[in-house]
């Protein structure tokens, strides 16, 4: 079964363009920017650095043992396939690749998925050095969904904060961004893997 309410059959049964994709219950179609016959990729809503987006299996599944070997070869063949171009968009010298695989790990949305944060040499500087970015994932600053339950709590403040998803703005000092903002770099990001695939 599907969290998004939609059954696996079902979802197959649709015409390609017209595939909702969700990530955990999100339905995140504008914000996927790559598709594999097993796995998608997209932007996140809550970047830790510039680049950092999430590789989800197409099935909705929680934990990564459940992955057959197919679905986790090329979850990691995407990982790979985006690594390549966010290497040249972002000048990255390395990587962050991590998956939280279960909730006691800080996972927060329980649909597989690996982390891709491209990195630099003193990127994280200003925020207490390159270690703190583990820190960060686990920690509040990646728990968007103990954001949205606060914000259902709070409905009407959030409403007054002018949020149209319910997430407080300054959020663990890391911005929800909008759903147009992530629209577009997904756009950008699907041109520019086609423009590695051409090479
Ligand atoms: P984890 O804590 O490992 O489960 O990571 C959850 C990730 O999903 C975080 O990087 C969040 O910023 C991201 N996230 C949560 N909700 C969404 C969403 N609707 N669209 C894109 N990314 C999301």
């Amino acid at each position: 079964m599907d969290e998004g309410g939609v059954t696996e059959e079902e979802h197959e049964a649709m015409p390609p363009a017209s595939r909702a994709i969700y990530f955990g219950s999100f339905l995140v179609t504008p914000q996927v920017f790559h598709t594999t016959a097993h796995s998608f990729a997209l932007v996140n809503l809550k970047p830790l650095l510039p680049g950092h987006v999430l590789i989800c299996p197409k099935r909705h599944i929680p934990r990564f043992a459940s992955l057959t070997p197919i679905e986790t070869q090329d979850l990691f063949l995407t990982v790979q396939r985006v690594q390549r171009t966010l290497t040249r968009l972002y000048a990255a010298t390395a990587f962050n690749v991590a998956i939280q695989d279960g909730e006691a790990a800080g996972q927060t949305v329980p649909h597989v998925h690996a982390h891709v944060i491209p990195r630099r040499e003193g990127d994280m500087d200003e925020r207490g050095g390159g270690d703190k970015l583990y820190e960060m994932l686990e920690g509040e600053e990646g728990d968007v969904a103990a954001s949205l339950r606060e914000a259902g709590k709070a409905g009407e403040a959030a409403k007054l904060e002018g949020s149209e998803r319910g997430l407080r703005p300054d959020e663990g000092n890391r911005p929800a961004r909008g759903e147009e903002e992530m629209r577009k770099e997904a756009e950008w990001l699907r041109e520019e893997m086609g423009r590695d695939a051409e090479q």
